[in-house]
């Protein structure tokens, strides 16, 4: 199940990040209630870079803290997404993944990329010293959707 993450430095500073964000602000400060309430874990055998739970925890993996405090802060951003999405909307993206022959968790994933990549361009408007950083992990986002789902990514 994973453990609190507490006082780590890393998720520390990509909260910061997060919530000096312009309009990223309360995305920040609800992930700092999640860090102090003790629901962002870590689980060191976790496969994916990070899941969201449905009791509303967020568990990150090692590929996810073992990145700079961007990308990490880009995960934790794409994560809280997917704890205010419906549940049930993971059911109905699995059935329309199957009628169009899609990837089933296509429309589910879609919109949290896209969140995470509208999160990077306000860091970029935010903070120019993080221009390229930012850029380089958006091409990093994309290609991560595009080799799992098969299509681009709308938007941006
Ligand atoms: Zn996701």
């Amino acid at each position: 199940m994973g453990s609190p993450l507490f006082n780590d430095a890393k998720l520390q500073a990509s909260l910061r990040l997060i919530e000096a964000t312009p309009g990223f602000a309360d995305v920040g400060r609800h992930l700092f209630s999640m860090e102090q309430s003790g629901r962002i874990l870590f689980e060191p055998k976790l496969e994916d870079r990070a899941q969201a739970g449905l009791l509303g925890t967020i568990t990150l993996g090692p590929e996810a803290i073992q990145g700079s405090v961007l990308s990490l802060a880009q995960t934790l951003v794409h994560e809280y997404f997917h704890l205010r999405q419906n549940p049930f909307l993971k059911t109905v993206s699995f059935w329309s993944g199957v009628f169009t022959r899609t990837h089933p968790m296509k429309r589910f994933e879609e919109p949290a990329y896209a969140f995470a990549l509208e999160f990077l361009d306000a860091v970029q408007r935010a903070r120019p010293e993080l221009i390229e950083e930012a850029q380089a992990e958006q091409r990093a986002v994309r290609q991560v959707f595009e080799s799992t789902f098969g299509s681009a990514l709308r938007g941006n």
